[in-house]
C-alpha cells in the first residue's frame, strides 16, 4: 500500500520513494491556500498546520524536518501530532556529522517501514539530471525562469508521482528569453505564487533561485551517499557554508543583483545584513506574510530594483 507522507522540509524523496511511500511537500499548497490562521508566526507553517487539522490536506503522517531548519514547523507540526497524525521529527546535523546524518536516515526509513524499492534511487537520480538541465537552460537564457521555477520547487515531493512529473519537466518550453538584468533569489521560496512572473514583467530574469537548487543539486543511489550529500543542505547548516555557495552561484550565473525575499515571524530574516555584509552586490529585501498575489508596493519596489540594476555600471 502506497500512502501519503507529509513533509515539513526537505528530505531525500528518494528515501521516501524507495520504502514504496508517496511524499507531499505541504508547503506547495500554502501559495494558494485560503486559509487564515487561527494563530501563526510564520504563515508558511500555520497554514499547512491548519490545512491538516481541519482536514484539507489528506495525508496519513508527517515527518516534521526540525532541527536544523525552522523552530515553527517544530511546533505546529507538534500541534498536527497532538491531533493524532502519525508524526516523525527529523534532524540535520548542524556540525555535517556525516554519521548523525546517515542515522537520521535510518531513522526515517524505520518511520516509513524500511526500504523495499532500491530502484527508485536511481530513477529519481534520472530526474535530477533532468532538473538541474533546467536549472542550466535558464542560466543560458533558453528558458523562462517563472517555469524552471515551478518545476524545481516541486522536486522536495516530484508531485507524488515520478513518472508523471517526468513528463511535465519534459514540456517545460524552451524559449529565448528577452531580460533587462539577471538577478538571483536567496532565502526562503516567496510566499507570493506570481512573484516570478511579476519579476519578469519588470525585465528581471531570475537566473538563481537558492532553496529549489538545493532540491536538485542534493542525492544518492544508496542511504551511504544520500548521507554524505543532504548534510551539506545549506539551510540546515552554518551560514558561512551558505554565503560561500551562494558567492559561487552568482559568479557563475553571472548576475546583476541579488533579491533576498524574507519571511514575517522566520528567523531567517535576521541573515539579512549577513548576506548585505558578504555579498557584494545590490541586494533588495522584500517580506512577505500571508499568501496572496504580489502587493502593488512590491511591484514598484521591483520595478524600481530593476531600473536601478539597467543603469548601474
Ligand atoms: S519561512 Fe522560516 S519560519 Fe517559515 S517555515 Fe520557512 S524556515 Fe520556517
Amino acid at each position: 500500500m502506497t500512502d501519503t507522507v507529509g513533509i515539513t522540509a526537505l528530505i531525500p524523496p528518494e528515501l521516501v520513494y524507495a520504502c514504496r511511500h508517496r511524499p507531499l511537500d505541504v508547503n506547495n499548497v500554502v501559495p494558494t491556500s485560503s486559509i487564515n490562521p487561527r494563530s501563526k508566526l510564520c504563515a508558511w507553517t500555520a497554514v499547512w498546520r491548519d490545512e491538516i487539522m481541519e482536514g484539507g490536506l489528506d495525508i496519513d503522517s508527517l515527518v516534521v524536518v526540525a532541527g536544523g531548519d525552522c523552530h515553527n514547523a517544530l511546533v505546529d507540526g507538534q500541534k498536527v501530532a497532538l491531533s493524532g497524525v502519525p508524526t516523525h521529527y527529523f534532524f540535520y546535523p548542524f556540525d555535517r556529522d556525516p554519521d548523525y546524518m546517515a542515522s537520521q536516515l535510518d531513522g526515517l526509513a524505520g518511520f516509513l517501514g524500511g526500504i523495499k524499492n532500491k530502484e527508485m534511487f536511481r530513477t529519481i537520480s534520472g530526474l535530477k539530471e533532468k532538473g538541474l538541465a533546467l536549472d542550466q537552460l535558464r542560466v543560458d537564457d533558453r528558458a523562462r525562469a517563472s517555469d524552471v521555477f515551478s518545476a524545481l520547487i516541486s522536486f522536495g515531493d516530484l508531485q507524488g508521482d515520478p513518472a508523471a512529473f517526468e513528463e511535465v519537466l519534459d514540456t517545460i518550453p524552451h524559449t529565448d528569453v528577452e531580460y533587462s538584468s539577471r538577478v538571483a533569489l536567496i532565502g526562503v521560496p516567496p510566499i507570493y505564487p506570481d512573484f516570478h512572473e511579476v519579476a519578469e514583467s519588470f525585465g528581471l530574469h531570475v537566473v538563481y533561485d537558492e532553496l529549489p537548487y538545493e532540491f536538485v543539486r542534493l542525492g544518492g543511489n544508496d542511504l551511504q551517499a544520500l548521507a554524505g550529500s543532504y548534510r551539506n543542505y545549506s539551510f540546515s547548516g552554518p551560514i558561512t557554508g551558505r554565503i560561500e555557495m551562494i558567492r559561487q552561484e552568482l559568479d557563475r550565473r553571472r548576475v546583476d543583483g541579488v533579491i533576498h525575499y524574507t519571511q514575517f515571524a522566520c528567523h531567517h530574516t535576521l541573515e539579512d545584513e549577513i548576506f548585505r555584509a558578504h555579498l557584494d552586490y545590490p541586494i533588495l529585501t522584500v517580506q512577505g506574510d500571508l499568501p496572496r498575489s504580489s502587493s502593488e508596493q512590491l511591484k514598484l519596489r521591483l520595478e524600481a530594483f530593476s531600473e536601478m540594476l539597467e543603469v548601474m555600471p
